[in-house]
This record gives C-alpha cells, structure tokens and sequence, in this order.
C-alpha cells in the first residue's frame, strides 16, 4: 500500500476532486482496459443520466444499449426489490420458476423454440457456437457431411471470449491472444458473391448481425441474409443471428431479422435483456436443440432468480406500453431529422439504421472526434463506432424532443466546425474518446 504522508505531501492532492482522485485510483488499481470519458455519474432518471454535481446528461447510448427502459424505471424498481427479497440466486441444480417463464416469453417473441440463460453476450455466443459444433457432430453422426468451421462477416463483432473474439473482425481484438479459435473465415458484408464462393460443408455454422452494432450500424441486405440461409439450409449448418445489441424491440421488432422475412436456427439475446442486470440468452431450433445434453454445457449464474424477474419486467413492459410501436416511430423521426441534417451538412456522408438503432457516418474520424467531444460539452451523450461513425442507442423511452435537442447540437456543432475535418490534427489530442 502507498505510504499516506508521502501522498499528503503531493502539492496538488488538496486541489483534487472526486473525480480527478477516482482517475489516480482507477490508474494504479485497474487493469488498463478502458479509456473512459472524464465523467463521474451518480445516478439516472428518465432519459438522463446525473453526475456528482447534479448535472443531467441526456443519455443517447444507454449504456450502449442495455438500458432499454432508461434509468429508474418503476417497473424495474420492483421487481428487483420483491425478487431480492425472496431469492437473488438460486443453482441450476434446483427449480426456480424464472427461466421457463422467460422462456416461454422468449421464443413467442423470436420464433424460436428453446432457450439456455448465460450472463453476458459474449456467453450467448459461445453456448450458440458450441451447439454448432455439437450439432455437426450429430450430423456427422447422422450420415451428413458438415465440417467444424465457422463463417463470420468483415467487421463484425461477436464479444471478447476466445470463441466469440475469434469470429469478431478486428485484428486488435485478436492478436493479442493468440491462438484464438481456430477455423473462422471471414467474408465481405453484404458480398453475396464472396458469401456463395466461401461456404461449403466445412462449415457448421454462419454467423451474422443483421444490423451489425459495433461495425457501424450497417443493415445487412436483404439477398445476403436470404442467401446465408439459402446456405446453411442446404448443408445443414446453423445459421446464428446475433442479436445482442438489435434484439428485444431495438429496431421496432424482437429481432431485427424479423424484418426479412428470415428465420435462422439460433439467436442470441443479452444487451438490454434484464434492463441492466446481467443476463444473455441463446436461442435455438427443436432440432438444434437435439445436440445438447446435460451436463454438456452450464453455467453458475445464468439464468437465475433475479435476472429472469427483471427480464419479464422488461418484456412485460415493452408490451404493456407498446415501446416497439413508440421505437418505431421515435426512431423513423429521429432518422428522418438526421437525414435533414445531412442534406445540410456535406460532412454527414450517410444516415443509417432501423428504430433506435442509428448512426451517421461522418467524412473523417478525426471530425466524429471533435463533434463527441463538443456534444459531451453540451450534456449529450453518444458514441463513436468504426473510425467516423456516430452511433445512437438510446433508451426505448426517448421522445422525439430528445431527438431534436441532439439534432440542433449537432447542426451547431457541425456549423462551427467546418475546417475541423480538413485538418489531420486531432483536435482531441489523439484520445480515443469513445467505444
Ligand atoms: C455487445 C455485443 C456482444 C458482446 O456482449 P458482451 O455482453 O459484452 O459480452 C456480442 N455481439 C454483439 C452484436 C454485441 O453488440
């Protein structure tokens, strides 16, 4: 531990805020994962999140997507405190009546037929990419020639665990840990041609987001997601629609592939499933689910009491108060004024996304830079994704004067700005500020 008289001494200790010591702490204390924005929240409400010093943010991220229901929802509220008071944790040795319950909820949403609870994202996809492996081996089993390797798109991103980091696109994400799984192909987004040239039989499964989230809000057309299932279907291979940041009414729908008409053989679910309590889901076919046993796949925490409570709080809410028909319609003003925007502002180079799941793509990084920065200066929160792509999550609670507020930020900023993109000094200092 650090000697206290020796940190006394240091002449600016005195002048330190909550903040700047928190910095010093988190630098000394914390494995050096995160580059985060110089913000001390205490709380949220509504749409907003709330510093130290009572200043109010509006919140266009959400958490990157998990605080669907914004923050403090009543509805959360409760069925955190009754379920703690009756039980918080319970084994998948023993019965509890949340996981049939979401289940159930679950795939009436999503078209699917079973489910197995994981905590995070990135342990959906493992559970999804096991069962693929596993499924291959039935079929290998059952005369079928299927091989054990995965296709996965360009730019995609799938988590942080050694299986699902081995289907995420970026080499940074990768290399460090070499060998990650091995047999993961790569192809072009949206390339149907490159798509139909790559996959074979030595394939168990494709792997797709329909609106790719990290990638930059990028809508998969509809001739690539018909063919992946073209594809899989005559093989026999799993096609695996991750949905962990479109899913749950993000885009106006359960699952943002019910847009096309196309139905895949397993789902994964996580992001704002428990409305900020951990919990991922896979989600998968009768007969996908034939491939798993027990004792062949688990988890300690998943699924369990908790969770599952504030999971059918937050499905139950999203029906009651009919948020996908509100993140339909919040969401098609919201692109509709980003569209405006860009009309007006050469440097917005394009608009995407469905429901509350948008972006615009800006001509230059360093530019998605400097206008993050500039909306953090006037209490609006968003983030940058792919080099120059501001993204938008925000709560399914948002209203259409939250999407003009950001809206008119963004015409001063960009109106302000108007070399800043010519210039090739980060006018943030180099700093990532986002992600
Ligand atoms: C966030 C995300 C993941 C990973 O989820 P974690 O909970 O961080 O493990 C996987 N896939 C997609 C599409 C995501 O957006």
């Amino acid at each position: 531990m650090s000697n206290a008289t020796q940190t006394l001494e240091h002449p600016t200790e005195k002048a330190m805020s909550k903040l700047d010591e928190l910095r010093a702490a988190e630098f000394k204390l914390l494995l050096e994962t995160y580059e985060r924005n110089p913000i001390l929240f205490e709380r949220g409400e509504g749409v907003h999140l709330i510093d130290e010093n009572g200043v109010r943010y509006l919140d266009l991220l959400s958490g990157i997507g998990v605080n669907a229901l914004g923050y403090a929802h009543p509805a959360i509220e409760k069925a955190i405190a009754e379920q703690s008071r009756k039980l918080i944790h319970l084994s998948n040795l023993y019965y509890h009546g949340g996981q049939a319950a979401v289940a159930l909820r679950l795939t009436e949403a999503t078209g699917m037929d079973r489910a197995f609870f994981a905590n995070t994202g990135t342990e959906a996809n493992e559970a999804a990419l096991k069962l693929a492996r596993a499924y291959a081996k039935l079929k290998r089993s059952e005369g079928v020639q299927l091989g054990t390797k995965f296709l996965a798109l360009e730019n995609s991103f799938h988590g942080r665990t050694m299986g699902s980091v081995a289907a995420t696109w970026k080499d940074k994400y990768r290399e460090p840990f070499d060998p990650v799984m091995p047999g993961v192909e790569f192809v072009r987004f949206n390339d149907v041609d490159d798509l139909k040239s790559k996959f074979s039989t030595e394939f168990c499964a494709i792997l797709v987001e329909p609106i790719q989230g990290e990638g930059g809000i990028r809508p998969m057309s509809h001739e690539f997601l018909e063919t992946a299932r073209d594809l899989t279907r005559s093989t026999g291979a799993l096609l695996i629609a991750d949905e962990i940041q479109s899913g749950m009414g993000r885009t106006g729908k359960w699952c943002a592939y019910q847009h096309y008409g196309v139905l895949p053989d397993v789902t994964t679910l996580a992001k704002p499933l428990a409305g900020g309590i951990p919990l991922g889901a896979m989600l998968c076919t009768e007969d996908a689910a034939r491939a798993i046993h027990a004792g062949m796949h688990g988890t300690t925490f998943g699924g369990g009491p908790l969770a599952c409570a504030v999971a059918l709080a937050v499905i139950d809410t999203i029906e009651r108060e009919h948020l996908m028909d509100h993140v339909t319609d919040v969401g098609t003003y919201f692109r509709e004024q980003l569209a405006q925007l860009a009309k007006k502002h050469d440097a917005i180079v394009d608009v995407r996304g469905l429901g509350l799941m948008l972006a615009i793509e800006l001509d230059s990084a360093d530019l998605a830079k400097t206008v993050l920065a500039e909306m953090m200066k006037r209490k609006i929160l968003i983030n940058r994704t792919s080099e120059a792509v501001l993204r938008f999550l925000p709560p399914f609670i948002l209203q259409n004067e939250h999407a003009d507020q950001a809206v008119a930020a963004l015409d001063e900023i960009l109106t302000e700005q108007p070399a800043a993109h010519a210039s090739a000094t980060p006018l943030t200092g180099g700093k990532k500020i986002g992600q």
